[in-house]
């Protein structure tokens, strides 16, 4: 039996395709967790923290209830507060600037590269005050952001870095794996995520001891001993049921990473095919070595069209992220303007995340670029 491509649709992501394949090992763990009744901290989250954090190449990980919330718990730890200035990316998601708000810093943008959209190491320096007290890369898009240059400014003005890994778990730049370059790093299991729950959850990555022992006393209130507060934290706890989840499917993370790896190569090769021009689709440039396609985002023209022609054929898509942050409503008292930061304004015109999802069929990929090229035909 044929299909004709009116039958094909694409969702952006299939979670229902991974759950089927996986099911018959995820119900007996969810099972034993509700056996033993015991759905704080425990057995599960400890695995899982183990299990991150040796994925990660790192002896620490500490499980947090979102990747917001692994955010948020980094910065708190290393003292980020009123009169501090952190440095990041404007072109992210929302989280990582509205946590910064939350602790009372102030975020100050520094503008992206236009062929990885993550932080241009270039633009950092100059950004740097008195004030400064950190330095936020985003790995966007599964791409490690460059960070020699970012280490090194970080060094020369004894700032702190803290990677936001959130899209990025597996990833690697020179060898290293994302969240292990900093002092903290920082990991999202949103279900959209590369490695996502079954819920929220998160979990912060670092070599450091000392910072290790403050997160998980951040985590509880910052209780220690139980009941005694010399530091205020909050309930930042991941759930026992969400780390049973995810220690079964960490084991084939490597796996559906590969699968999407695959799927960005054959895109390569269907756009090649199809005839369509750089000015119209331009593919994701690869710098680094380890690119896991959290999204396959490629930069079009007349962006807004193609976005509802490929929505009326069933494609799904999604655009990461309209409006970079400098020009949120919320940050408007920061001062900035339109025109501060021309390659994310640009990026946020200009860009689209196709499907990559590790069990996208070679027929839905070639329906994903025959649809393209009959839009800019057309
Ligand atoms: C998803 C995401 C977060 C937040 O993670 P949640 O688990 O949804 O709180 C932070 N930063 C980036 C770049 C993300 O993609």
């Amino acid at each position: 039996m044929s299909t004709s491509a009116s039958d094909v649709s694409v969702p952006l992501l299939d979670l229902k395709a991974q759950y089927v394949a996986i099911q018959e090992e995820i119900r007996p763990a969810v099972d034993a967790v509700l056996e033993s009744q015991r759905f704080i901290m425990g057995p599960e989250v400890i695995g899982l923290e183990e299990e991150a954090a040796a994925y990660s190449n790192l002896p620490y990980g500490v499980g947090v209830s979102s990747g917001t919330d692994a955010l948020l718990i980094s910065l708190m730890a290393v003292d980020a507060g009123p009169g501090d200035e952190i440095i990041t990316t404007p072109y992210t998601f929302f989280a990582t600037a509205g946590v910064i708000h939350r602790v009372g810093a102030k975020p100050v943008f520094v503008d992206i590269e236009e062929e990885t959209y993550n932080i241009d190491p270039r633009k950092i320096e100059a950004a740097v005050t008195d004030k400064t007290k950190a330095i936020i890369p985003v790995h966007l898009y599964g791409q490690c952001a460059d960070m020699d240059p970012i280490l090194e400014i970080a060094r020369k003005h004894n700032l702190c870095v803290i990677e936001d890994a959130a899209q990025a778990i597996g990833s690697e730049y020179k060898g290293r794996r994302a969240g292990s370059m900093g002092q903290l790093g920082c990991f999202s299991f949103f279900p959209s995520k590369n490695l996502g729950g079954f819920g929220d959850g998160g979990m912060v990555v670092t070599g450091d001891e000392e910072l290790c022992k403050k997160l998980k006393r951040l985590r509880m209130h910052g209780s220690e001993p139980k009941y005694y507060h010399s530091i205020v934290g909050g309930n930042f706890r991941l759930d026992a049921l969400q780390a049973a989840v995810l220690r079964i499917k960490l084991k084939h993370l490597d796996d559906w990473t590969q699968a999407r790896q695959r799927n960005a190569e054959h895109y390569r090769q269907l756009f090649a095919e199809s005839g369509l021009t750089g000015d119209q689709v331009h593919l994701p440039v690869i710098r680094q070595n380890r690119h896991i396609f959290n999204q396959f985002v490629i930069r079009v023209s007349r962006r807004d069209e193609l976005m509802a022609y490929l929505k009326e054929r069933r494609v799904g898509c999604e655009i990461y992220y309209p409006v970079p942050m400098h020009l949120q409503e919320c940050f408007a008292h920061l001062g900035y303007r339109k025109g501060d930061f021309p390659v994310s304004e640009q990026s946020a015109q200009s860009t689209l995340a196709i499907p990559v999802y590790p069990e996208l069929t070679g027929e839905q990929k070639e329906y994903v670029v025959q649809q393209i090229a009959q839009f800019y035909r057309s």
